[in-house]
């Protein structure tokens, strides 16, 4: 068990980058830096890493997952979920199954619809979709009761 814990400031940071990416028409990710608790993983940042982006693609080249590893390993941080924006629906594409950057077992994924244009931190739980990285190693998408049991916003 990993729940994830995220303060509504870092759903704002979130927001922010991926609408501002939006409206210059482009995805954008966004990472969450956590530290591992007895309770799960607390959220500390948000990072926006450089990245190669389009209208339904985005890459992160190799000096900037140099540059996160650096400060993964200062803080004594982890990569506990990855955040990215779709010009439509939210849904995990195949190029998202792949180049996903959280690896580890019931990492998060969450996408979010309309280039987040629609959402706000109030809506964000809804409007999102979260997607976990199951023990087979395949992403599934969480229904929406099932959300809370990883993902809590404080
Ligand atoms: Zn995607």
């Amino acid at each position: 068990m990993s729940k994830v814990f995220c303060k509504r400031q870092h759903i704002e940071e979130t927001l922010k980058h991926l609408q501002e990416a939006g409206q210059r028409g482009n995805e954008c990710v966004v990472l969450w830096f956590g530290r591992e608790s007895p309770m799960g993983i607390e959220i500390e940042a948000v990072c926006r890493p450089a990245q190669v982006a389009g209208a339904d693609i985005f890459r992160i080249p190799p000096p900037a997952m140099r540059e996160i590893i650096g400060i993964l390993a200062q803080h004594g941080w982890m990569i506990a979920a990855q955040v990215h924006s779709h010009p439509h629906e939210a849904f995990h594409s195949l190029a998202d199954d792949k180049w996903a950057i959280v690896r580890h077992e019931n990492a998060l994924s969450l996408v979010v619809p309309y280039f987040a244009a629609r959402t706000t931190a109030f809506s964000f739980m809804q409007d999102q979709k979260t997607f976990k990285l199951s023990v087979g190693n395949r992403w599934e998408e969480l229904a929406a009761w099932e959300i809370g049991k990883w993902l809590q916003i404080s």
